[in-house]
């Protein structure tokens, strides 16, 4: 054969390389139709028995050279596309998203709101022990001009034999701690029985990280008329977290705050290995406010200014921090909790690099 020829063939294949181009993205068009036909009624986007109709039928009508296998082959990819491409559509219309409501939401507390271009520092407590360590967080908060209360009633604890938290007492207590100091209180509910309660405690109710993908509590509070800071869970992808989100928003409350407290991986030099290209990522692809939990993502008292550091100058809406009278004494969290004086310091550094730029409504 001359080069000639080979040329020639080479051109008839680069146009049926444009031909089969064209053709899959008129099929691809016909999918993202389909898609949005069913999403619109409801039904699932897989359908097992449509792909094996399909196959049928290109086994049914095949004259070779290739075997039907290989073309199966061909075909199931480009059915695995087309699933992809309806996803990546629902993706764009998930109420959390980006491109479904361009403007950030800013979640506001009367004086002070989360999001919208203001550097939040919610700090306090892991565990609320007795009013007095509480209110001592508390006049520290205040000390600083910050306006968020946290502290944990109901601790997710790893052993069924640590202190679990005082439950409704420590809500009544974080409740008069708070108001005492003029702030504004938050705290972690894992049950969805103990919602409505918490709620008439709290300005902000916190699902954890173990709860991230307790989908009939994110679904109760999405029936709150409460913010939910929603944290990111121990293994989740961004992918699912965003889902979690959604989850609350689709039963109709919007005032959602994320916040990333680092993912287990195989690094043990820090307790979670804190994902913080995620702080770009989710305020990407969601309008959501979006905060960073230095303490249990470093679980590292020397790493908390760096991390909130970097947290602030990523685009993050504000940091989460660990702080208690004595921190030796804490029933959780011990080695992580700043006391006053390192919380002091914490905050001038913060302050001093630029980076805290609180605001007040
Ligand atoms: C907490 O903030 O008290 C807490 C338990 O955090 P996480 O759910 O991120 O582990
Ligand atoms: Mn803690």
């Amino acid at each position: 054969m001359s080069l000639n020829t080979i040329d020639e063939l080479r051109d008839e294949i680069d146009a049926i390389n444009l031909q089969i181009m064209h053709l899959i993205n008129e099929r691809a068009i016909l999918v993202q139709k389909i898609g949005i036909a069913k999403q619109a009624s409801g039904v699932n986007r897989f359908d097992p028995e449509r792909e094996r109709d399909m196959l049928d039928r290109i086994a049914e009508n095949n004259k070779g050279p290739f075997q039907t296998t290989a073309l199966q082959h061909i075909f199931k990819e480009i059915f695995k596309a087309g699933l992809e491409i309806q996803k990546d559509d629902q993706k764009e219309k998930l109420l959390v998203s980006r491109s479904m409501k361009s403007e950030d939401t800013v979640v506001s507390f009367g004086s002070a709101y989360i999001g919208g271009g203001s550097m939040q520092l919610i700090a306090g407590p892991c565990a609320v022990e007795s009013y007095e360590q509480t209110a001592a967080a508390a006049r520290e908060v205040k000390k600083h001009g910050l306006s968020f209360l946290r502290g944990g009633a109901y601790k997710p604890r790893t052993s069924p034999y640590d202190f679990q938290g005082l439950g409704l007492e420590g809500l009544k207590i974080l409740r008069k701690a708070a108001d005492d100091y003029a702030l504004k209180a938050v705290s972690e509910v894992v049950s969805v029985y103990d919602l409505e309660t918490a709620a008439e405690y709290l300005d902000i109710i916190q699902i954890g990280a173990r709860n991230m993908q307790n989908f009939d509590l994110l679904k109760e509070a999405g029936k709150m008329n409460k913010p939910i800071l929603l944290k990111r869970g121990l293994s989740a992808t961004i992918e699912e977290f965003i889902y979690s989100a959604e989850y609350i928003m689709s039963q109709g409350n919007k005032e959602i705050i994320l916040c990333e407290r680092g993912i287990r991986t195989y690094e043990r030099a820090t307790r979670n290995t804190l994902d913080i290209t995620a702080v770009p990522i989710l305020k990407k692809e969601t309008h959501l406010p979006v905060l960073v939990d230095v303490t249990h993502s470093t679980g590292r008292k020397d790493l908390l200014l760096p991390a909130a550091k970097a947290a602030m100058a990523i685009g993050a809406d504000g940091v989460m921090a660990e702080i208690h009278p004595d921190p030796a004494t804490a029933l959780s969290d011990s080695a992580q909790q700043m006391d006053f004086s390192e919380f002091d310091d914490f905050i001038l550094e913060l302050q001093a690099s630029g980076l805290l730029r609180m605001k007040e409504t």
